[in-house]
């Protein structure tokens, strides 16, 4: 299940109409919103972590694989 890190909200719901974007992670397919942190960056951001991204940048085609822990 989805699990986030401390200091990691969850995507919102419900939340008024704002200024919020959202966007699926193009490693674990979850969506993610907008993060103050990617305001310079956010059309690049493809993915909602630092974990996704190395995750999704050594296997683009190989789907969701659990890293080992
Ligand atoms: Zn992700």
């Amino acid at each position: 299940m989805a699990r986030f890190k401390e200091g990691d909200p969850p995507v919102p719901k419900g939340v008024a109409k704002s200024d919020l974007q959202t966007k699926v992670c193009a490693a674990c397919g979850r969506p993610f919103a907008w993060r103050k942190k990617w305001a310079k960056d956010w059309e690049a951001v493809r993915y909602c972590s630092e974990r996704c991204r190395r995750t999704g940048a050594q296997k683009p085609d190989a789907g969701w694989k659990r890293p080992p822990d």
